[in-house]
């Protein structure tokens, strides 16, 4: 149906409590981008919140499939998120759960060449989120307030750092590169296990760069050569301005280069089929 047409009980838990997942899924060609990789992600997030599937990977399949085939446009991203549906006000689980699936399909624009060739600005924050991060969850308010500091300060993202430690962005993953290498934190419970940042760590050793996963302190970050932050809809970018100070040259770096046409390459293989 028009997307202005949708409606949800305003008893609805993602409504009342946040109580919900969601996915946010790439489409180029008309072909879903890693939806394998999206549905398993849905099932962990599902899992953690101990809600029950209302489908199996064949009808998400199916489900998408339509979503895509229904909507113009060879490129969109899709919003897919499932609440605990609608119930009494308890914060306690209801005995009957009819949950709530939501799917929206929006035109999909590669990021602006302006913003791969000058780069992005970024706010380093303090990651004051819970320690569940690593669950895809709709109650996004911290998420929100750190966006919006960075959007207040004339920047794209916010850089996290919890406990002296690099965690992710406010909305996207976050890679450095010092001396040739790239380095990324370990996926554990304080960031988003990013569809992207799998890409670009396989796309890297593929390459032959070395690849360091382990805990990155504030000071790596703030020493790097480059920096760049990961998602679906955003690619990889590369952020050329920390705090207000340049990252390495203040340029978009070589390696970030490469990455970038090689992911570039990647898209353009899954989108043959
Ligand atoms: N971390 C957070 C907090 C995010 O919201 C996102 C997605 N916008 C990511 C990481 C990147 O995940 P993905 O590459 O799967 O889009």
């Amino acid at each position: 149906m028009p997307l202005e047409q949708g409606r949800v009980s305003v008893l609805d838990r993602g409504f009342i409590f946040g109580d919900g997942v969601y996915e946010v899924i790439p489409v180029y060609s008309r072909r879903p981008f890693r939806l394998a990789e999206h549905l398993r992600r849905l099932q962990y997030s599902l899992d953690q919140i101990k809600l029950a599937t209302p489908h199996d990977e064949a009808a998400w399949t199916r489900l998408i499939g339509e979503l895509i085939a229904r909507n113009a446009g060879e490129d969109q991203y899709l919003y897919l998120q499932v609440t605990r549906g609608p119930a009494k006000r308890d914060h306690a689980f209801p005995q009957q759960v009819t949950p709530t699936v939501f799917m929206m399909s929006t035109p999909l624009a590669p990021p602006d060449p302006v913003l791969k060739a000058s780069g992005v600005t970024a706010i380093t924050a303090v990651d004051n989120r819970w320690l569940r991060c690593d669950i895809k969850s709709i109650s996004l308010l911290p998420n929100v307030l750190l966006r919006q500091l960075a959007v207040e300060a004339g920047a794209m993202e916010a850089v996290l750092l919890r406990d002296g430690f690099l965690t992710e962005g406010a909305a996207s993953n976050i890679f450095v590169v010092k001396a040739g290498a790239l380095y990324a934190p370990p996926k554990d419970h304080l960031m988003l296990a990013g569809i992207t940042y799998d890409v670009v760590v396989e796309l890297a050793r593929q390459d032959g760069m070395p690849v360091h996963i382990r805990p990155i302190a504030e000071a790596e970050v703030r020493a790097a050569d480059e920096l760049w932050l990961t998602s679906s809809t955003r690619e990889v970018l590369p952020i050329t301005a920390l705090d207000g100070q340049a990252v390495g040259t203040g340029r978009p770096g070589p390696l970030f280069q490469r990455m970038d046409a090689l992911y570039q390459a990647y898209k353009a293989t899954t989108m043959r089929g």
